[in-house]
Formats: C-alpha cells, sequence, structure tokens
C-alpha cells in the first residue's frame, strides 16, 4: 500500500461518490479487484470498500484501483444494543481508521470466528430439518472472507428450496425460522474503538424497519454525543419517509448525511452509484479522519 497519497483529485459538481460496498472478503460477490473494476466502470468517482468485520479487501483493491477512482478503506461493524431486551443488531460503517489498532484488530477477529460458529448453528437446524445444506460447501465458498447470512441464502438457492436472496430471508427461513443471533459489539465500544484508530464511524441504514427491529432516536442522541459522525440516509432498504426522517435527526445532531448503494454483487439487486453521497458529506468524512488517507491510484 502506498504511504505517501497521491493528490486527490479535486471533486466538482458531478463526482459521484458510493461509500458503501461489499466484496468477497465479506459476503459481496465481485472480488476486490472486480468491485474498483466495476465502480469505474460504473462512472463513480469515489467507493469505499466496506466489507462485513474486516479490512482484507484493503489491499488488493489498492492494488488494482483504476486510474482516476479514489478508495476509501473502510469496513461495516456488526454491533448491538444492549439497552433493550431483546438487545437491537445495527450495522456502524467506519471509514478510514488504522487497520493495525490492536484493539479494533481484535474484537473484528472475534466477531469473525463468531459469525463461522453461528453460522454452523443455521446450517445444523437446517440439517436437523432435512434441508440438504453442507457447511463444508459454504464454508469453501466463502473463501476465507467473513461469513454472512447471503452464504446460506445462495445454498438455498442452490438446493433449489427459494429463487432469491431476499426469499432466503423471509421469516420461514433465514428471516426467523432459522435464525441465530450472532456476538457482535457494543455498539458505544465500537464507536470508541474506530474514533481511537484515527477512523469516522456512520451509522448505516438506522432506520431500514423493513430489516427487523431499528433502535429509537433517543439512541442515536447518545451515540451522536458518544462520536458517531453520520447517518446513511439514502438506502435502499429505508422508505422515502425513512430516509427523510434520518435526514431531519442528522440536521438537529449535526451528523453528517450519507447516501450509498450497499452493493453486494449477484446476492442483491441494487447497482453500484444506485445511491451517493454528497461531496460536501464526503469532505467531511475525509476531513475527519486520522488513521489512513484516501487512495488514488498513481
Ligand atoms: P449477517 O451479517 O450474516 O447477519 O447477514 C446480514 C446481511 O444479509 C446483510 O448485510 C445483507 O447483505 C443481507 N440481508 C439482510 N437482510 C436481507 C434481506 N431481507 N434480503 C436480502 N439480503 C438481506
Ligand atoms: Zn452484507
Ligand atoms: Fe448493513
Ligand atoms: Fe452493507
Amino acid at each position: 500500500m502506498p504511504s505517501v497519497p497521491n493528490p486527490l483529485p479535486v471533486p466538482g459538481p458531478d463526482t459521484r461518490i458510493d461509500l458503501h460496498a461489499h466484496s468477497t472478503a465479506s459476503d459481496g460477490t465481485l472480488s476486490p479487484v472486480e468491485l474498483v473494476r466495476s465502480a469505474a466502470e460504473a462512472g463513480l468517482d469515489v467507493l469505499a470498500i466496506t466489507d462485513h468485520d474486516t479490512t482484507a479487501g484493503w489491499a488488493p483493491a489498492v492494488a488494482a484501483l483504476p486510474p482516476g477512482l479514489t478508495l476509501i478503506r473502510g469496513a461495516e461493524l456488526s454491533c448491538r444494543w444492549y439497552g433493550v431486551q431483546p438487545s437491537i443488531a445495527l450495522h456502524l460503517l467506519a471509514y478510514l481508521f488504522d487497520p493495525e489498532a490492536p484493539e479494533l484488530v481484535s474484537e473484528l477477529a472475534r466477531i469473525r470466528a463468531a459469525r463461522e460458529i453461528r453460522a454452523e448453528r443455521i446450517v445444523d437446524s437446517l440439517r436437523a430439518d432435512g434441508i440438504d445444506v453442507d457447511w463444508a460447501d459454504i464454508q469453501a465458498r466463502a473463501a476465507g472472507g467473513t461469513v454472512g447470512r447471503p452464504h446460506i441464502a445462495q445454498a438455498l438457492i442452490r438446493a433449489g428450496l427459494v429463487r432469491t436472496t431476499s426469499e432466503a430471508f423471509e421469516p420461514r427461513w433465514l428471516g426467523w425460522r432459522y435464525h441465530a443471533p450472532k456476538e457482535d459489539l457494543d455498539v458505544f465500544h465500537a464507536i470508541r474503538l474506530v474514533r481511537e484508530a484515527g477512523g469516522v464511524p456512520v451509522f448505516a441504514h438506522p432506520r431500514a424497519s423493513r430489516r427487523g427491529p431499528v433502535v429509537p432516536d433517543a439512541l442515536i442522541v447518545e451515540m451522536a454525543a458518544a462520536g458517531l459522525a453520520g447517518l446513511e440516509a439514502d438506502h435502499e432498504d429505508q422508505s422515502p419517509a425513512e430516509r427523510e426522517h434520518v435526514r431531519r435527526l442528522a440536521a438537529e445532531l449535526g451528523l453528517t448525511v450519507t447516501g450509498s448503494s450497499d452493493f453486494h454483487g449477484e446476492h442483491k439487486t441494487v447497482r453500484l452509484g444506485a445511491f451517493t453521497t454528497s461531496v460536501e458529506s464526503y469532505e467531511r468524512i475525509v476531513a475527519a479522519a486520522t488513521g489512513v488517507p484516501p487512495v488514488v491510484a498513481p
């Protein structure tokens, strides 16, 4: 990885910025190399690689960066709010943090290990009902990337039981019946670790009620006081009313607003650049970071 970044292109009014995308380092279907190439082909100027609980995609994405594309190195952290019973899962995007910050590194390793145990438990419960899915096969196909439910969804598709990933997330499958909680990171701990690593934490799809329970605004107020930098408003899993609510809350709390595709390749239908972030928000995030810089190709 270049230690001295090239001068960044000056963003103009037409700059297209997508700050949330997954590769095969987690549950996306494009490799980090294919992801940055596709981002350039899609006409993006800035892409953030934000795999679940890992930075493994950073180096190959940097090495393959096409000219003109600026890469924001990030991750999407599996977090939980323990202030209610049952606790609520939430996702924290973390941008431009030091990937060697010891406590963050060890927490990410712990979460990835817990994901393997949880995925195997889900597979066991499917098998107990006579459903022909194979953990070794699922694990092999994840190929060392962070394992997630979309990998199990693919096994259900291969078994001919569902047609799409969305169908696999219905209550009778992974959405409820075959569900196992995973060990996540306390969200306030996560915000602190990201900030200590020089990173910038942004709450991903905070109001995506169609995915499950969402946290109350009062929690977001507390998160802002604890160092949260932004809220993702424009995301396909949030309705127009939910996006507007997020925007209003961000304005009240002085938080940065983002919009992003949350691209997962063939695991979802959304395309790169389907939602984007303003230049102003992007510049605020970059200015707040002290971990690693954005990268542009030589
Ligand atoms: P996991 O991280 O293993 O809990 O799986 C969560 C991931 O599954 C998310 O990051 C999405 O990629 C995907 N996902 C969650 N809910 C849905 C849904 N309703 N339809 C399709 N994909 C989903
Ligand atoms: Zn995902
Ligand atoms: Fe997410
Ligand atoms: Fe995501």
